[in-house]
């Protein structure tokens, strides 16, 4: 399988050429030339088979550049019952005939990007071992990411990871998760501002080719082909546990924030796996639930971008989204060009229609909804949610079609969000065995002041 641009350069490249790499050089995403169909016989051979060796099927169909034993190998190392918690590594949850959750939150980190986030940790330190080179991942998180990566990245070779967070802003759990990893390629740097100022340090760092290049300076975003790739598992994992033949549809909700979890849906629908709804759940942050509704895609600026109680979802731009847009103006990477080259678009009426043939819907939510939703949750079904996932419930049971069992991605664990818990339920979220005492663990990092300069001393001094 080879890999495009999503904005109009033709130039193919392999997997392991765009692994380590961001954005596309015209400014655009990877997308592979086409999806590879799934036919009926062979999503039968793959019901029964192991998460791992499932991913193995899936991902074989687009890397081509490591030996499929080698592959194997990897993911079978990545989905393990140890790390994931069950067998299953996404196992359905009932919560009334037609209507589930699909765990997805049961790694290290308690988040869904655990799911691809390890799997690239693996790759990463394989690929780097074959072209013997090492790579310094420099990122700024609020939370979720920065912790998915450090936890997948810890004790691999070739990897360091710098870790910028906004100082004393993450909540203590958060803090506790990532501060008390003592590994030495790991470095967590606390800095004096709030996320908007890590992000700028990043940037900045990052346009100084020079120093990027002097200390190979790489990213783990969610804009990178790889981890979208690995979540497209999940959905034949949830398919494949919610059905007994392949006649059957089923749909998914997805809590959203950078398109990148429903993109993987996308794709997996894509190639042919019988999905009805792709149903996109968005909180206050409504950017995207506004561009499914009106064909309007309006970026938000800082001050209209809400703090909410579902914060991984706190988003003004979704940086995935580019690459369903390609898909859907039947990859004109002149037109995507135009329209991502501003900071909003709308599109035409008869582009706008086209959206029904990919099975798109939507919906918002609100933090009463949320607190709404976890208390009914845990009354009608006796299960506990977190709020991102409450985000997809709500959405997930205004948009149902009786006749088709739709699946809720459960995108994270209650324990993480305490906080909107104990105002919704008046009770803590009980934590996974050994993170009782998380926040009592010595903390390795270290703060540093708004300063672009002084981030590069430290990763000078420290690679
Ligand atoms: C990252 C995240 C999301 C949003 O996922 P996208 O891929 O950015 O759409 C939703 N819920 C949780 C808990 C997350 O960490």
């Amino acid at each position: 399988m080879r890999y495009i641009s999503t904005r109009g350069d033709k130039t193919e490249r392999r997997f392991c050429e765009i692994l380590l790499e961001g954005l596309a050089p015209d400014g655009g995403l990877y997308l592979p030339v086409s999806y590879p169909q799934v036919d009926d016989a062979t999503l039968t051979k793959w019901r029964g088979l192991s998460y791992a060796d499932l991913a193995f099927e899936i991902l074989s169909l687009y890397i081509d550049d490591i030996p499929a034993e080698d592959l194997r190998a990897l993911l079978r190392r990545t989905y393990t019952q140890e790390v994931f918690g069950t067998p299953e590594i996404t196992p359905l949850k009932p919560l009334e005939p037609g209507l589930a959750l699909e765990a997805l939150s049961n790694g290290p980190t308690l988040a869904f990007k655990d799911m691809a986030m390890q799997l690239l940790g693996g790759l990463f330190e394989y690929e780097l071992k074959r072209r013997g080179e090492t790579l310094n991942i420099l990122g700024a998180t609020s939370g979720d990411t920065g912790s998915a990566a450090e936890y997948a990245m810890r004790g691999k070779a070739g990897v360091n990871v710098f870790m910028l967070s906004p100082h004393g802003r993450m909540s203590p759990f958060q803090q506790a998760q990532m501060f008390s990893l003592q590994d030495a390629n790991i470095h967590n740097i606390a800095v004096t501002g709030v996320f908007d100022d890590c992000q700028d340090i990043v940037k900045a760092v990052s346009n100084d080719l020079d120093f990027k290049r002097r200390h190979k300076i790489g990213t783990v975003n969610s804009i990178n082909w790889a981890r979208l790739l690995a979540q497209v598992v999940y959905y034949f994992a949830g398919y494949l546990q919610a059905t007994k033949t392949n006649e059957e549809k089923v749909s998914f909700t997805v809590p959203s924030g950078n398109f990148g979890n429903v993109c993987a849906g996308h794709v997996a629908r894509m190639m042919g796996l019988p999905i009805d709804k792709l149903v996109v759940a968005t909180n206050e942050n409504d950017v995207l639930d506004e561009f499914f509704r009106s064909g309007a895609y309006r970026v938000r600026g800082a001050a209209d971008t809400y703090e909410t109680s579902s914060p991984s979802m706190d988003i003004s731009k979704a940086s995935n989204f580019e690459r369903f847009v390609f898909d859907l103006l039947g990859r004109d990477g002149a037109r995507v060009k135009a329209l991502f080259g501003g900071t909003e678009f709308k599109l035409s009426d008869e582009e706008f229609a086209r959206i029904q043939r990919f099975g798109f819907q939507s919906g918002s939510s609100t933090h009463a909804d949320r607190l709404a939703t976890i208390r009914s949750c845990r009354e009608n079904y006796g299960q506990l949610i977190d709020t991102h996932t409450a985000d997809g419930l709500k959405v997930a049971q205004q948009r149902r079609d009786p006749a088709v069992t739709m699946i809720v991605l459960e995108t994270a664990l209650p324990a993480k969000f305490a906080a909107t818990i104990v105002e919704a339920l008046g009770i803590e979220p009980p934590r996974p065995a050994g993170l009782e005492n998380i926040e009592a663990l010595p903390k390795r990092v270290t703060v540093l002041p708004v300063d672009v300069q002084a981030v590069k001393t430290f990763i000078e001094t420290h690679v």
